[in-house]
């Protein structure tokens, strides 16, 4: 039983590496679980695609939708131990960028090879897509159908209430650039942002891109006075601040900030005591957890739910 017809559960909220000695926050890297009018999406294939996948029981009928951010290996990593990659009765769809050079596929491929990994591509037993996405493309997903359609930037897509919308928008507020996600259902919306580095006045294309979703997830991974350390500089690594994310929240007039991409070294009571102050600044704002279940209601609030 899907727990919320518009739910986001969290499976890996990390930056850059795992983080195994936290207990609360959890130490996986970014995997995000979207639960929308019964489709789901996996929003990034770090290692929290590992439990994720071991409570995900595979069928033909219900292919996996799996949505790549970028292709740094934090995003990645856990691909190869996503267990339904190895059933003959799995389907995996993967949305993704275009690495630098060759196909998606290609890279992914490459990934899998040994001697960096034993087991390669081919040797996997699921039946696999990988679909390049463009910036302004859309993934339109119809009610009572097993994937959604991508729909290229030059094409119109349509609009209705029972279709899910996956707006795609690509950024160059992280080395390599990084793709955002904005899921759209029923009046509702979702932004997932992560890799993303604040611009001074704020990232005014976000913003726009973002305006009004009932919740945001963004990069949130050092403070400030980690950003601006003269000795180790974190300016231009392409993360934020949480204050970075509340200003692109309050600018695009959204009432939820979700502090995301947390970095490895910062343990829980850093975590909680960060959360404490972005909530000074904006109430509603929550560093992500691994397991934490928000959903988004048909009033338009945004509601914290028991993990099933
Ligand atoms: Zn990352
Ligand atoms: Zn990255």
């Amino acid at each position: 039983m899907p727990p919320h017809e518009f739910y986001i559960r969290f499976w890996g909220v990390r930056g850059g590496y795992p983080a195994p000695h936290s207990s609360l926050v959890g130490g996986h890297t970014p995997c995000v679980e979207v639960g929308v009018a019964g489709r789901r999406l996996i929003l990034d294939a770090g290692l929290g695609i590992i439990p994720l996948g071991r409570q995900s029981r595979p069928s033909p009928e219900e292919p996996f939708v799996l949505l790549l951010t970028h292709l740094h290996r934090d995003h990645i990593e856990g691909l190869g131990f996503f267990a339904p990659i190895r059933y003959p009765d799995a389907h995996l769809v993967i949305y993704g960028p275009a690495p630098p050079e060759g196909s998606l596929e290609e890279f992914l491929r490459a990934q899998f090879s040994p001697p960096l990994f034993p087991l390669p591509w081919d040797e996997n037993s699921a039946r696999r897509d990988v679909i390049e996405i463009h910036d302004g493309g859309t993934l339109l997903w119809e009610p009572d159908t097993p994937l959604p359609q991508y729909v290229p930037p030059d094409a119109v897509a349509p609009s209705d209430h029972d279709i899910v919308l996956v707006r795609i928008m690509h950024s160059w507020a992280h080395p390599q650039g990084v793709f955002l996600f904005r899921v759209e259902w029923n009046g509702r919306a979702f932004v997932y942002a992560t890799d993303v580095e604040g611009y001074v006045g704020a990232d005014q294309q976000l913003i726009h891109f973002a305006h009004k979703a009932d919740v945001i997830v963004h990069d949130a991974q050092y403070t400030m006075a980690e950003y601006t350390d003269p000795v180790r500089c974190r300016q231009g690594w392409g993360h934020s601040t949480p204050e970075m994310a509340i200003e692109v929240a309050q600018a695009a007039s959204i009432p939820c900030v979700i502090l995301f991409h947390h970095d490895p070294q910062h343990d829980d009571d850093f975590l909680l005591a960060m959360e404490a102050e972005a909530q000074q600044r904006f109430p509603a704002t929550f560093v992500a957890r691994e397991q934490m279940m928000l959903a988004l209601t048909a009033s338009g609030t945004v509601e914290h739910l028991a993990v099933p």
